[in-house]
């Protein structure tokens, strides 16, 4: 059975599909929004406390298995969780969800273009961040202030820390592209700051929360700068960005429906709770897709463009290899990720210390490389709740982190269950009493945080297309293929930059 035309059909309504639906949609395009879960959001999406009790342990593991993540261990058993309605009143991203610039990064952009976000009424609640190094703990670099304590090492050692932040504004896409290639370690290496520790681990811990990789021989320093002299410099140096990050108010589905609302008002199309099994060909053309409905019906819907928002790793499972390159085939296969464990933990009091509640906390050593993990593991954590209220019950506290490690090490069970103890363990030396704070957690572990790691090897341009090679009418979106800065920015980037090839308007990002 056929039905209508489209003039695209989008799969998948996560940052970056739902970005490149909408901008088509605005430009008129007769679009199909295609997307498997019962909501939009992807790996950005918020569920309810309530929901999850309701719902169960078999649904919320199979949620999270749809968007890559596991859930690693839970205090106390899920059963003991439901039993005592632990979860009421909370509202909980996927996992830790800060938004990169506070809502002022890409999402800003595609805010201004089609009026969703903060046009349409959402809010975002920013906040400073600092990072702990050993004992002491030091406010990072934002919008023009140095830490007084990191200023004077900075002057005795008369080092070129500052560097890092603003070289970027001297610099142009020649200089960003070889950057890509240059880790973090080595452009420290080269200055002599990996010499100077508190400054390096500062770079350490800035460079990790924007990369999500731990391991500085690793990060791109490239995509730093890039983010840095495109968007962040410019933003704060004009007033239009405040914060570093944020959250947004009631959970990142709030953001996420406000692109929904703007792109069903545009005369967009979306089905949910919808498939796609095949993206479908003829003579070198995209002509559709082949999707499964939840009523188990099979349908194919003809469009002569395609844009996929799935992981492009996964794009051959959809369509022939065979249509491609086979270099581009092998590369875009091997792309790596980058996971992360991102627990969440309902206190019934706060052990920290009141000045710090307001902080995004970063630490450069939750737990120290040795024979279980080849580098330091670094964790960011905020009290959600002091910044956000609306996700914790009154009188609650919610405390969310993330820790990145690598793809492989996210999926092996038994090294993830003892590194959720080893937080655990950590969070009650640093703040003594933590544990007993504790009335619940849940430690969701995902394989896939960033689509696409941002390292040496495949950041920024060095990442998958959005254009398909060989096949006419086949674009990618997402946090996977070409795009920038943190992870849900990188994948409203991507969109930017896939609606743009497609309807020849210039968004500004390239
Ligand atoms: C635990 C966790 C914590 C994170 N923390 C942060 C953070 O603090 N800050 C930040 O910026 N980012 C964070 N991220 C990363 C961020 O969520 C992702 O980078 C971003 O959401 C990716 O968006 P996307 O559009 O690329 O892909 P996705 O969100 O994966 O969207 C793909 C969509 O396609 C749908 N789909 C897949 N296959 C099909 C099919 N065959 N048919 C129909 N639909 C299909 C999926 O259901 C999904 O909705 C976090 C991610 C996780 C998992």
């Amino acid at each position: 059975m056929k039905t209508n035309l489209y003039d695209a059909i989008v799969i998948g309504a996560g940052v970056g599909g739902l970005t490149v639906a909408a901008l088509l949609a605005h430009q008129g395009r007769k679009v199909l929004l295609v997307e498997k879960s019962n909501r939009v959001g992807g790996r950005a999406k918020t569920l309810g406390g309530r929901e999850i009790l309701e719902h169960g342990e078999t649904w919320y593991r199979d949620m999270l298995g749809q968007q890559y993540c596991w859930l690693a261990k839970t205090i106390p058993t899920f059963p003991e969780i439901q039993q005592n309605r632990l979860l009421d009143g909370y509202r909980l991203d996927l996992g830790y969800h800060g938004v990169s610039l506070n809502g002022r990064g890409y999402f800003y952009d595609l805010d201004q273009i089609i009026g969703s976000g903060e046009q349409a009424g959402v809010r975002f609640a920013g906040n400073v961040n600092a990072t702990y190094i050993d004992e002491d703990w030091y406010l990072d670099f934002h919008a023009g202030k140095l830490d007084p304590r990191i200023n004077a090492i900075v002057e005795e050692n008369e080092s070129s820390f500052l560097d890092f932040y603003f070289s970027a504004m001297k610099m142009g896409e020649a200089d960003f592209r070889r950057f890509e290639s240059v880790s973090l370690a080595q452009w420290c290496r080269e200055r002599g700051i990996d010499r100077q520790h508190v400054l390096y681990e500062m770079l350490h811990a800035v460079g990790t929360l924007i990369t999500t990789i731990n391991d500085p021989d690793e990060i791109s320093v490239g995509d730093i700068f890039r983010y840095f002299g495109e968007v962040i410099n410019p933003r704060f140096k004009t007033g239009v960005a405040r914060y570093p990050s944020g959250f947004a108010v009631g959970g990142i589905q709030q953001w996420m429906d406000s692109v929904r609302d703007r792109f069903l008002h545009f005369s967009g199309e979306l089905w949910l709770e919808t498939t796609v099994q095949e993206i479908l060909v003829a003579e070198g053309k995209v002509r559709g897709v082949k999707i499964r409905r939840n009523n188990g019906s099979t349908i194919e819907v003809e469009a002569p463009i395609v844009v996929s928002n799935i992981p492009t790793q996964e794009t051959f499972r959809y369509i022939d290899r065979a249509l491609f390159p086979v270099e581009y085939v092998n590369r875009t296969e091997k792309l790596k990720s980058y996971g992360s464990i991102a627990p969440y933990f309902g206190l019934k009091s706060l052990a920290l210390p009141q000045e710090q509640w307001k902080l995004g906390m970063k630490d450069t050593l939750v737990i120290p490389k040795g024979n279980r993990f080849s580098h330091d593991i670094y964790m960011c954590w905020n009290i959600q709740s002091q910044t956000d209220p609306l996700c914790a019950p009154e009188g609650k506290h919610l405390l969310t982190a993330y820790a990145p490690v690598t793809e492989d090490e996210a999926r092996d069970k038994e090294l993830m269950f003892w590194a959720c103890e080893q937080i655990v363990e950590y969070l009650e030396r640093r703040y003594p009493g933590f544990k007993e704070s504790i009335e619940w957690a849940l430690f969701p572990v995902s394989w896939r945080l960033e689509g696409v790691a941002k390292d040496v090897n495949q950041a920024g341009t060095l990442k998958t297309p959005v254009r398909a090679p060989n096949l006419e009418g086949l674009f990618f979106t997402g946090d996977t293929v070409k795009g920038y800065g943190v992870a849900m920015d990188c994948a409203c980037a991507a969109g930017l930059i896939c609606a743009s090839e497609i309807t020849g308007q210039d968004y500004g990002v390239y």
